[in-house]
């Protein structure tokens, strides 16, 4: 029987500012004698995909090893503690969570000790009916070790019929709902799965004979690995020292891929999907400039995430693209928990206006997305105060309106900014000569379509839409006021 060693390490309180985030990244290796330095840097390269906490469970043939904490992964994964998670195959996890304190128990991977063995998962997704489901299991004796949606599918797993693990987990994963890119390490075998709408990523790439799945191309160029597909929405794969092995135990469905990953989420270095996030932004700018073009000096990104629709933006109107914005990379995270008030302060603690290229000038700002508009507000002000004689912003999102439910850390409706009001207000607001979102279809054309299929959708494209591609079973049964809501307690 295998055992599982756990240290942990410090707490600490995480971000401030005003995107939307994700709610985490995953990496699992396996047939790899580096596995555990090698899932360090992929969680690293993954970073930007959760912030509040990092995990690793390793495997060294007799035992399980893990290591998971609050904090960067840098901060948890030393030389030292690296070393401690021997064996071939690991599975890691960088998590995002809301506000307040994440707390240890929450961590992933998660790690039950079943009859045929130990199995460790970390999970990029939300699952819409966990609490329903909790629920259930409560009844029926589950006891709980953690308020994560993902400690559903352990349950599920536990009381399963079937005999092996894969065919468990497929029990499993027909009685849950929602967003999920799951990777799991059994004493055997490495596990991807996919959910039925390929809402979150998840791909499979090789090193030497070691093979991988993850959450994004960035994590295997970090090691050197090489890319070799994307696993398929409704996939499980079974990576074993036999091989890979593909199960499609699911009936297919169009992809409802989560199309805010290319506007915001993923890294602008990864292909998703086949498609280069940077070139998508640079072309989500270059078609906000078509549809909403301005007379102007310069074209000033809101750093980072601004920059490559920036380029389109400039590269499409003529105009110079400078920095008129320079963002403090070293500012590290708050002890102060987030509020209005901290927020603002995130602000100015990010972003200094570059006067040189603002002053007596006509600049449009372009940003990724505006949530609850109080960083845009700060932002327009600060670049006001610099000297520019006009100020307009073009956002590469549509405006976001309603909440995400599938993994995505957003406000609820009356926290979002184009939940209350028109752009128009939306514009007077922040104080902008003029202000202009990307439209639904100029988005589609910059991911390759033609325009958005209103029957079919191409993507999931709900906090712009208010269409979800998936039923809000927690939602509606009215257990749940905004997702996540089962760590309320814990987060305050
Ligand atoms: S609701 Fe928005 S953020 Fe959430 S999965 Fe859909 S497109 Fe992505």
């Amino acid at each position: 029987m295998s055992r599982l060693i756990l240290p942990h390490t410090h707490p600490f309180d995480g971000g401030d500012d005003d995107h939307p985030h994700e709610e985490c990244g995953v990496f699992g290796i396996i047939g790899d004698a580096d596995a555990a330095t090698h899932t360090v840097l992929g969680l690293h390269a993954l970073q930007h995909r959760g912030q509040e906490a990092a995990g690793i469970v390793s495997y060294d043939g007799s035992q399980f090893h893990s290591h998971r904490g609050l904090g960067h992964v840098a901060e948890n994964f030393n030389d030292e503690v690296t070393s401690r998670l021997k064996g071939k195959m690991a599975v890691g996890h960088n998590r995002y969570s809301t506000t307040g304190g994440t707390i240890l128990r929450n961590v992933q991977p998660l790690f039950a000790e079943y009859e045929f063995g130990g199995f460790a998962v970390g999970h990029n997704g939300n699952l819409t009916n966990a609490l329903t489901v909790r629920k259930e299991l409560q009844k029926r004796g589950c006891l709980f070790q953690s308020t994560s949606d993902t400690e559903t599918v352990t349950h599920l797993i536990a009381l399963s019929t079937a005999t092996t693990v894969e065919d468990r987990l497929i029990d499993a994963l027909r009685q849950i709902e929602g967003a999920y890119s799951f990777v799991c390490l059994t004493n055997g075998a490495l596990i991807g799965a996919r959910d039925p709408l390929g809402l979150r990523p998840l791909i499979l790439g090789k090193l030497g004979p070691a093979h991988i799945l993850c959450s994004e191309t960035c994590a295997l160029d970090i090691i050197g690995a090489e890319f070799v597909r994307n696993i398929e929405p409704g996939e499980i794969v079974v990576l074993t020292s036999e091989g890979v092995r593909s199960l499609k135990p699911f009936p297919k469905q169009n992809q409802r891929f989560c199309i805010f990953e290319y506007i915001y989420f993923a890294r602008p270095d990864s292909i998703t999907e086949g498609r280069s996030v940077y070139e998508v932004r640079k072309l989500i700018g270059m078609e906000l400039a078509r549809e909403s073009g301005v007379d102007c000096d310069v074209v000033v990104p809101v750093p980072d995430s601004g920059v490559p629709a920036a380029l389109g933006f400039a590269a499409q109107s003529g105009k110079p693209f400078e920095y008129g914005i320079i963002r403090n990379h070293y500012v590290g995270r708050t002890f102060i928990q987030p509020s209005e008030k901290t927020r603002h302060l995130g602000v100015k603690r990010k972003h200094n206006p570059n006067r040189s290229q603002i002053a007596g000038k006509r600049v449009v700002l372009v940003d990724d997305s505006i949530v609850r508009g109080t960083t845009s507000m700060k932002i327009v002000d600060m670049v006001r105060e610099a000297g520019a004689t006009e100020v307009h912003m073009r956002i590469s999102s549509p405006p976001t309106a309603h909440p995400c439910f599938f993994g995505i850390d957003t406000p609820s409706y009356d926290g979002l900014m184009a939940a209350r009001y028109t752009v128009a207000e939306m514009g007077k607001k922040l104080c902008v000569d003029s202000l202009a979102f990307i439209s639904m279809n100029g988005l589609y054309r910059a991911v390759g379509e033609a325009k958005r299929n209103a029957d079919k959708p191409q993507f999931c494209d709900a906090c712009f839409s208010g269409e979800y591609p998936l039923p809000l079973t927690d939602q509606k049964a009215g257990t749940m006021p905004k997702q996540l809501s089962l760590l309320n307690e814990e987060r305050g």
